[in-house]
């Protein structure tokens, strides 16, 4: 194990034990072991990577907010949860560029994106970056729904309220976030980077995009159909804890 600086050793440990709790609650988490494996991680004052480096940065806040992972105790996991997932998979992207499949998938997604339209009525100036961005929204989101759902449920077992009509309630919520198909965002104006605003895009994911991150990085573990989530069978109307 190679040496690591006293805040980078503290950022892979939480990192790593968000990883553990994760994968108790059934979240999909071999993206995330890889990372831990070869990326170096340390906290900062913004969540990005360095992939020239190999670096994952992420705030306090974000890890903060995993440090432990209680859905029916929710405070702030499910917009740390968005961040990870979202990091995380621009990293293991960048891990994987130069080898097939993800070569493929990389250049099929940037042809996809190229001058794809944006919310402020141009094309995208870089549909490089506008897919990156979408793979990190599209499983960002993904995951951030995913938990919600969970944390509807667990709270509402908790306090002795997950009647049938709840839980068909939680599900149809879940179910209709679920159904999103635009996602991400390209960088635009400003100067060398600096003053650029973030303009999503209009354009729907590419179904070959999304069904890859569900099946690799997602692992089927987060399908559209509730009664297909494997996580929520515990949760059955009137369950208690
Ligand atoms: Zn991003």
């Amino acid at each position: 194990m190679r040496s690591r600086a006293p805040d980078a050793v503290s950022a892979w440990m939480r990192f790593t034990d968000f990883i553990a709790a994760a994968t108790d609650l059934g979240m999909p988490t071999g993206f995330l072991q890889e990372i831990g494996a070869d990326y170096t991680i340390v906290m900062g004052d913004k969540d990005a990577i360095l992939p020239r480096i190999d670096m994952l940065i992420l705030r306090r806040d974000t890890l903060g907010a995993v440090d432990e992972l209680s859905p029916d105790l929710p405070f702030g996991e499910r917009s740390a949860i968005y961040t990870l997932y979202h990091e995380a998979t621009h990293a293991w992207l960048d891990l994987h560029a130069d080898a097939s499949p993800v070569a493929g998938v990389i250049a099929d997604g940037e042809a996809h994106y190229t001058d794809a339209p944006l919310t402020d009525g141009r094309a995208t100036s870089d549909a490089h970056r506008l897919f990156q961005e979408a793979a990190g929204d599209y499983v960002g989101s993904r995951m951030a729904h995913w938990w919600a759902a969970l944390a509807d449920l667990a709270v509402a077992a908790a306090t002795g309220t997950l009647t049938e009509a709840r839980r068909a309630a939680i599900a149809s919520a879940y179910e209709a976030a679920q159904s999103e198909t635009v996602f991400g965002y390209s960088p635009e104006g400003g100067l060398l980077g600096i003053g650029a605003a973030q303009v999503e895009t209009e354009r729907p994911a590419p179904d070959e995009l999304r069904a890859f991150l569900d099946c690799v990085l997602l692992e089927g573990k987060v399908p559209s159909g509730f009664a297909a989530v494997p996580a929520f069978a515990r949760f059955s109307a009137g369950s208690g804890r």
